[in-house]
């Protein structure tokens, strides 16, 4: 016999064949135990300990293996965890989070970037390999919940190490259902049960608990400044990926049409949640007005006097801090919550603003773009600068003036500096290089990637091995 549920999944699934709606989140995970993810940081801690001490002796061929099938169920399930995501933050969209995890998938470095380096004379051979720390303790982001998870944990795999998460609180579901697919495609691999683990409902006290465990050798940390000045304090070697707030500086002499459509493709990305997304733009006032123009034939939606103040107020709390219900949402839900109607094609809300809104100097992470017009290249690259606080995170800038190219990115000094096209081409979206969702500017480690949760050893051969 059918029962009732049975025929309500079938009707669910005709109809969502028939609007073409993407499968739903599974459901099933919720109430299945998930793999790696303990009820408290004591025993996540100690079944990574135990896990560990089995994979020191694991080949790097099969740590290989193990990111191979990680990969490949990343790649899978990237649709699944976009829903999640969504549904779970609020943030974000459906889409770009399905291709931020594709990305990971293909493009974060496995163990073949782990370089020995050797010197060989006279006196024998010295080598330097890169080993693993042991085991790691990682926080992440609301953001990037899964993909950050999964990035971190093919890097700190390939690199030998076991890792504990304490993923964000606002996005635990789908960060633990990530920590349970790493385990999954392990176990599929040959590896060991608990390689990666976490805790079912993270807090401040579960993470002090893993930064203070003698067993963590190595920190990283991807959020805002709260957790890198945290992290930084805690007397263990860290890795900080902190907030940003890129500028974009557009010069004369530029396709105003391609940089428009580049800026807001960027800058919509995910609803603007990547740290690396154009948040404020400094054109010159040669081509300000065309390129507000251009923005707006390409879903840009231009708000002035009176709406934005109203905007400020609604996404500021009337200037009292960030409102997090507008973090990560749609420019035309923004919108609306203040009274307007969007056009059907708006993706970005367009404002003219001075160099000293907040829109400019705080990261919003929403698609609303202040455009600030500029008297010269000077000017542009001195208010870049102060926008972006020191951050040494991401900038942008449109411009054939390979000497203003220049000048700006000795100026900005950041980690990333995206060259004529949209932000996301600096974690190798659709450009060259690889990824990673874990940018260390303040402790220097740049994109991060297997190489940086390695430490480096020294083995010397005297006067012996140097075959030549
Ligand atoms: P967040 O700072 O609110 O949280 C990040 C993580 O840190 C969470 O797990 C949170 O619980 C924890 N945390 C916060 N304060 C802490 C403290 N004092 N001690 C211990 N843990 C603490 O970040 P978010 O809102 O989820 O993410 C957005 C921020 O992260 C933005 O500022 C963005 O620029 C930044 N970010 C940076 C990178 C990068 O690679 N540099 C990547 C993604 C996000």
């Amino acid at each position: 016999m059918v029962d009732e549920k049975s025929i309500q999944a079938v009707v669910e699934q005709v109809i969502r064949s028939m609007t073409g709606e993407a499968p739903k989140a599974a459901p099933a995970t919720q109430a299945k135990k998930l793999r790696g993810v303990f009820d408290t940081m004591e025993e996540a801690l100690s079944a990574v300990e135990k896990a560990y001490a089995e994979f020191r002796s694991y080949t790097r061929e099969q740590r290989e293996a193990m990111i191979g099938k990680i990969r490949i169920l990343c790649r899978a399930e990237a649709e699944t965890m976009a829903h999640m995501g969504v549904s779970e933050t609020g943030m974000g969209n459906v889409y770009h989070k399905t291709l931020k995890h594709r990305l990971v998938a293909d493009k974060t470095p496995g163990t073949e970037d782990l370089a020995t380096t050797a010197w060989s004379g006279d006196h024998g051979l010295t080598l330097v390999e890169m080993a693993p720390h042991g085991i790691i303790g990682a926080i992440t982001p609301s953001t990037n919940p899964s993909e950050t998870v999964i990035c971190n944990s093919i890097g700190m795999i390939a690199a030998g190490n076991g890792v504990v998460f304490n993923p964000h609180p606002n996005a635990k579901n789908v960060s633990n259902y990530a920590v349970d697919l790493v385990n999954r495609a392990i176990l599929e691999a040959g590896g060991p049960e608990n390689l990666v683990c976490s805790v079912k409902e993270p807090t401040m006290e579960s993470s002090n608990t893993m930064m203070k465990s003698p067993l963590v050798k190595l920190l990283v940390a991807t959020g805002g400044p709260g957790v890198v000045k945290a992290l930084l304090s805690s007397g263990k070697k860290a890795i900080g990926a902190g907030a940003g707030n890129p500028p974009v500086v557009v010069d004369e002499g530029v396709d105003v049409k391609k940089v428009a459509g580049d800026i807001i493709d960027g800058c919509t990305f995910d609803n603007n949640l990547p740290c690396i997304a154009e948040k404020e733009v400094f054109a010159l006032s040669s081509v300000a007005d065309d390129l507000v123009h251009e923005m707006l034939q390409q879903g840009g939606f231009l708000i002035e006097g009176e709406a934005i103040d109203k905007l400020y107020k609604l996404v500021t709390n009337e200037g009292k801090g960030l409102n997090r219900k507008c973090v990560g949402r749609h420019a035309k839900e923004l919108l609306q919550m203040i009274g307007i109607t969007p056009k059907e094609d708006t993706r970005c809300i367009i404002c003219q603003t001075d160099a000293h809104h907040p829109f400019v100097q705080e990261e919003l992470m929403m698609p609303i773009l202040p455009v600030v017009s500029v008297p010269d290249f000077d000017t542009a690259v001195a208010l870049a600068v102060e926008a972006e606080h020191g951050n040494r995170h991401t900038a942008h800038i449109h411009s054939k003036n390979v000497d203003h190219i220049t000048q700006y990115a000795r100026a900005m000094g950041t980690t990333i500096l995206v060259k004529n096209a949209p932000s996301y081409c600096g974690i190798g979206f659709n450009a060259e290089g690889y990824t990673t969702f874990t940018i260390a500017g303040p402790t220097g480690e740049g994109l991060t990637s297997a190489r940086s949760f390695t430490r480096a050893r020294r083995c010397v051969m005297v006067d012996a091995l140097n075959i030549v």
